[in-house]
């Protein structure tokens, strides 16, 4: 007789186990060879499996046999540890004061910004000019900032004809131009209607006092002959003009206020 758990079989081969364990048969007058195949976990084996007929001596003969233990080690896993993770702290927020903007007033009134000789602007306007009027002793340059109102009709313009081209505007005066100079910019513009160069300072380039049209040149000795033939100081002006007459036009003119705004004031002595 074989047992196999809770189960005693007698005829093996009609439940057909000879396939599934590997027993002999038992041979008459002995005892029935017994096998149990216990499957029941423990805390410390997970699985056992007793034959009862390979127990040791000294259970042998004992009512309730000893089993004979194989136990199956459990492999040993080895957990690696988690790795240390470093958390940076959040940034120090510093909290700053936010200036408010300052409120901008329109300028009303051109700034007159004697130049250093120096100056990146000057060094450009000097050596043009120079170049065109060699004989011409320069007493002063002038970066010219003019009012709001002559700036935007102008910058309006140019979403129009959007390059500027540079040319010389020569004109007479009435006053005396080295005040400019001694004031370093700071002096006011004569009230006198004549007066080219204080009018210009004033109000830029108007057609109605200029028959209509405003004419430069892109050459300086060109423009030398507006100018108060004569005078210890003479003056002349930088224009950016908007035009699209061909750039070899040598004296272009416009017909706009818009279309020029003055940049620079070139004080010169010539014979
Ligand atoms: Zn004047």
């Amino acid at each position: 007789m074989v047992q196999i758990g809770c189960f005693q079989v007698k005829k093996l081969k009609k439940l057909k186990l000879k396939k599934l364990w590997p027993f002999r048969r038992t041979k008459p007058g002995t005892a029935p060879e017994t096998i149990t195949i216990m499957a029941q976990p423990t805390s410390t084996d997970p699985f056992r499996i007793f034959n009862h007929n390979t127990q040791s001596n000294s259970q042998a003969n004992s009512d309730t046999p000893t089993p004979n233990i194989t136990q199956i080690p459990v492999p040993t896993v080895t957990v690696n540890p988690l790795p240390t993770v470093t958390v940076n702290p959040p940034p120090t927020v510093v909290p700053y004061n936010i200036t408010p903007p300052t409120s901008v007033s329109p300028r009303l009134t051109t700034k007159l910004d004697l130049l250093s000789p120096t100056d990146h602007d000057y060094e450009t306007i000097y050596t043009k000019f120079m170049s065109h009027i060699p004989a011409a002793t320069v007493k002063g340059i002038f970066r010219l900032a003019m009012p709001d109102s002559i700036v935007n009709r102008h910058e309006l313009m140019k979403k129009t004809i959007p390059v500027p081209r540079q040319t010389f505007h020569g004109t007479k005066h009435q006053c005396d131009p080295n005040r400019y100079i001694t004031s370093k910019g700071e002096a006011k513009p004569c009230s006198n209607n004549r007066c080219g160069l204080c009018g210009i300072i004033k109000d830029g380039n108007r057609c109605d006092r200029s028959n209509n049209s405003i004419w430069s040149a892109t050459h300086a000795s060109t423009s030398l002959y507006y100018t108060l033939v004569g005078a210890p100081i003479r003056v002349m002006f930088v224009l950016d003009i908007l035009t699209l007459l061909p750039e070899n036009n040598a004296t272009p003119h416009v017909i706009q206020d818009a279309a020029t705004i003055p940049r620079f004031l070139i004080l010169f002595q010539h014979a």
